[in-house]
């Protein structure tokens, strides 16, 4: 591997060169903001077992233990902030070099951190916002989280009383079909796929990279740990997102 000026450099370059950048983001964004991811030692599958949306829906124990799972996280990301790498995305947004961001992140933080709602792709949905299953009555996720902390095991709705759930998509549940087209599009269309903080091991969105591949863009990949699609990339970083990403946007600056 190069070193990492070189590899910052080659990186640089292909920005600079890139009429439409796509950027792809997972919970590796998000850690040094506070949130742990899924798959590193101590991130939350390490706490929790997944609960799947058909055991939501049908089991009063899976449930509880949903929320619990919830609460918890909830609390993370409340009071989590955006981090050097979501200010970095924000900053290519603002200088016209990003047209396009999905995330499978339900934390908020891109749009905290700067970027434009009309440029957002949230694969998974966000963990802002909780509706009713029945009747689709939303909440602002504060309101819920005060009713779990004062110790509502399973909170319903107040109108149907039917099921609450976060706006999110739960293992087992259909993904937004028209984000999914969108995110889709996005990659094949961009000459230049960031691929930040993500492991690659959840379809169907691990197959957006490959699409932008296919579709002959370049590709960089910013991820602590090896990915699968790796070979797929011209570029591989190890280093922290922050780092990288922070980086690169001053480079970006000092060069135009
Ligand atoms: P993942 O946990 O499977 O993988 C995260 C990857 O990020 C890992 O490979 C890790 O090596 C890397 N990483 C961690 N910190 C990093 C850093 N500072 N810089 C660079 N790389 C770093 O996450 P995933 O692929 O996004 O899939 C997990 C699923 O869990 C997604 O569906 C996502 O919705 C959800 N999730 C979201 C959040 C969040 O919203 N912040 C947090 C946990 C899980």
């Amino acid at each position: 591997m190069e070193s990492f000026n070189e590899r910052l450099n080659l990186a640089l370059n292909l920005i600079k060169e890139a009429k439409r950048i796509t950027a792809f983001t997972g919970a590796g964004i998000s850690t040094e903001s506070g949130i742990p991811d899924f798959r590193s030692p101590g991130g939350i599958w390490d706490r929790y077992r997944i609960v799947t949306f058909q055991e939501f829906l049908t089991s009063n124990s899976a449930r509880k233990e949903y929320w619990a799972m919830k609460r918890d996280l909830f609390r993370e990301i409340e009071s989590a902030k955006p981090n050097r790498a979501h200010l970095a995305l924000a900053e290519l947004e603002k200088i016209g070099k990003l047209n396009c961001l999905i995330t499978q992140n339900i934390d908020g933080l891109h749009q905290e951190g700067g970027n434009s709602s009309d440029i957002i792709i949230e694969l998974h949905g966000t963990n802002r916002r909780a509706n009713c299953l029945e009747c689709g009555k939303t909440w602002p996720i504060e309101d819920i989280q005060a009713r779990l902390e004062k110790g509502d095991l399973d909170p319903r709705c107040d109108v149907c009383n039917g099921f609450i759930k976060p706006a999110t998509v739960s293992f087992g549940q259909a993904m937004p079909v028209e984000d999914m087209l969108r995110a889709f599009q996005c990659a094949a269309t961009c000459d230049l796929f960031l691929m930040i903080g993500s492991s690659l091991q959840v379809e169907p969105a691990a197959s957006i990279p490959r699409e932008a591949h296919r579709a002959g863009a370049k590709l960089i990949f910013i991820n602590r740990t090896e990915t699968p699609l790796d070979f797929i990339a011209t570029v591989v970083f190890r280093e922290n997102a922050s780092d990288v990403l922070d980086e690169l946007v001053k480079l970006l600056k000092q060069s135009a």
